[in-house]
């Protein structure tokens, strides 16, 4: 086994309430290197599209990359990748904290998931040692409560725990898994997945190291990456900003997406800035295993009625799908909202969004107070917060809404207004003020998605020139199609090491640290190459489940011109982004991978 893996994938099956240690299959990874392209190497063979993503067939695979746990800046985070209830497609989410490295500490790279357990479980994993405890006793906790109530069982207060809340018991397709006190791995549903194998918590302790091929080369490189990053100007904004430091220069841009996407422009973004957070409710900054940036903001909110303890604050995409999206600029109130979302184990974006499209729906008189129960006014939070509470529950309009907004879009007849593509919720970057973005969007491998592929980040200046990604005119649908395949690409990869996005310490010094981990041969054309590889694998498991070209698909909603901001009367051409994205890919014009791609992945 090369370094920089334990060699090791726990396999547990809760049908039988058994688990047994595979190898970790070194072809997979030396080619999808970890994270959600080794997942999806793995799930391509053992998910097909009869499987019921709720039922016991579906996988859930917890996995790491080969710089999870080491001394590389950022690199503490853990994916989730499993096919979607919500979208029917390929899942994958992941977030920090510090599950990921501790798993690996325990001898794992991945865990691996099938099987539906007939009672509440949960798993104890303890440097080995595995077992699967009852959890009767834990079902119907917060996410908050069921962390400490497992510490204290299991006389470990340093174990690193992933959990659901009651949305993920209740099989809402956008429940999250909740780590690390209220870090998310929110997108797609991996919430109900686990909720429906009766899966309340994995809990993981360890003391082992990683192996690494050189490690005082690696120790080196990582070291000046390290120093690199702390002096990267964009970090150095996220630090001071948390991810909120965008509201304001987003806004510029008409990135901000306001009033369920109808308005490019909205006064209350300044009250709920990452300036203003830290004016009002900070309490301190934050960081994941081994983060020189530390954005996570720290919060308090001490008195009135959105009182708060303190917590972890809310990130940009909640400050909108829970503030700007509803033209609510009470940061306190989005503060709560996101708290509740936590505590419950839900999805801020696609909860966010869907519930602005009941308000939508309200506005144009679709829904009456009789079928919500109560009315819903733009800029009135306590709609919302009830919502929230009906979704996590399935109760009332909340049932219909647990759905995800595409299905509320067909319930009403109006499936071009709900924002989604492919199922996924649309996060909080206006897809008409990059369109890049709405490139992206269209094709990204899970759904309407912002974590596979930023071309908003690239357009607004944040360039990666070894790799010949250059900022261009946010406007022009010209050379736009490269761009976004070159930095979906660029994020497939750092999805699979797994390195935050946030953290950017250059190609050479990328390639350096995955070198002196593994001891491959890796320069910077490699990793493209690895990028490119992952990408497409993904989009062979999409189509394998029935993706074609009509579900690179933006809705109508998205592609009117908005009356005002800073991207005022723009519209993508779609048509042509797609067209010239396809022949970029060098995919078929129904949007498949050609036989002799097939063969080259190893998957024909
Ligand atoms: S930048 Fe933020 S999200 Fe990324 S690893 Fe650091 S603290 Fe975690």
């Amino acid at each position: 086994m090369p370094g920089g893996y334990l060699g090791k994938i726990l396999v547990v099956d809760l049908t039988q309430g058994q688990w047994e240690v595979e190898p970790l299959r070194e072809e997979h990874a030396s080619r999808f290197l970890g994270g959600g392209g080794l997942a999806c190497r793995y799930l391509y063979d053992l998910i097909s599209p009869s499987t019921d993503p709720l039922g016991p067939d579906n996988i859930l695979f917890f996995t790491t990359g080969p710089l999870v746990g080491t001394r590389a800046p950022s690199c503490g985070r853990y994916t989730a990748c499993f096919l979607s209830p919500l979208t029917g497609i390929w899942g994958e989410s992941n977030a920090g904290g510090f599950f990921g490295p501790e798993m690996r500490f325990a001898g794992y790279d991945g865990i691996l998931i099938r099987g539906r357990s007939p009672e509440p479980v949960y798993l104890w994993i303890n440097d080995g040692k595995v077992e699967v405890r009852p959890a009767s006793h834990l079902w119907g906790l917060d996410t908050y409560r069921v962390q400490e109530a497992i510490k204290e069982e299991i006389g470990e207060p340093r174990a690193r725990i992933a959990c659901i809340g009651l949305a993920g018991e209740k099989l809402v397709k956008m429940a999250a898994i909740i780590n690390d006190n209220a870090r998310a791995a929110a997108r797609g549903g991996p919430g109900a997945v686990m909720g429906s194998k009766n899966l309340k918590a994995i809990a993981v302790k360890g003391s082992g190291t990683i192996p690494l091929y050189n490690e005082a080369a690696f120790n080196e490189v990582a070291r000046e990456a390290r120093d690199w990053v702390r002096e990267d100007f964009t970090a150095q904004l996220f630090h001071s900003g948390g991810t909120a430091f965008w509201m304001d220069l987003g806004h510029e841009f008409g990135d901000v997406p306001i009033k369920y996407f109808t308005k490019g422009y909205f006064e209350g973004t300044g009250k709920l800035s990452g300036a203003t957070m830290a004016e009002t409710i900070l309490v301190k900054t934050s960081a994941c295993y081994g983060c020189p940036i530390a954005c996570g903001r720290v919060i308090e909110v001490k008195e009135g009625q959105y009182k708060l303890p303190v917590t972890e604050g809310p990130e940009y995409e909640t400050l909108c799908s829970l503030g700007t999206l509803l033209m609510v600029d009470n940061l306190a109130a989005v503060s709560y909202a996101n708290y509740l979302c936590n505590s419950l184990g839900l999805d801020t974006i696609s909860v966010g969004v869907t519930i602005a499209f009941a308000y939508y729906l309200f506005d144009r008189g679709v829904v009456s107070e009789r079928e919500v129960g109560f009315a819903l006014k733009w800029g009135d939070p306590e709609g919302a917060l009830r919502l929230i509470e009906l979704i996590s529950r399935k109760e009332g309009f909340g049932a219909i809404l647990a759905e995800g907004v595409r299905s509320v879009g067909e319930r009403f007849g109006l499936p071009e207004e709900a924002a989604h593509v492919k199922g996924l919720e649309v996060p909080m970057h206006e897809p008409r003020a990059f369109f890049g973005s709405a490139l992206a969007y269209a094709t990204s491998p899970r759904g309407a998605c912002h974590m596979q592929g930023d071309p908003y980040a690239v357009d607004s200046g944040s360039a990666i020139p070894e790799i010949g990604i250059i900022p261009g005119d946010r406007f022009s649908v010209e050379e736009k199609a490269w761009m976004v395949a070159r930095i979906q690409d660029w994020r497939a990869l750092y999805n699979s090491m797994i390195m935050c996005q946030f953290c950017s310490p250059g190609p050479e010094r990328i390639a350096k640290l995955l070198r002196e981990a593994t001891g491959w041969d890796i320069g910077i054309e490699e990793l493209v190459k690895i990028g490119r590889d992952i990408f497409d694998l993904k989009r062979a498991f999409n189509v394998k489940m029935g993706v074609k070209r009509q579900d690179d698909h933006l809705p109508s909603l998205l592609l009117r011109p908005l009356p005002d901001g800073g991207a005022q009367g723009a519209v993508p051409d779609m048509e042509k982004l797609l067209a010239d994205y396809y022949a970029v890919r060098d995919w078929t014009e129904e949007g498949t991978l050609k036989p002799e791609r097939l063969r080259e992945l190893g998957l024909a």
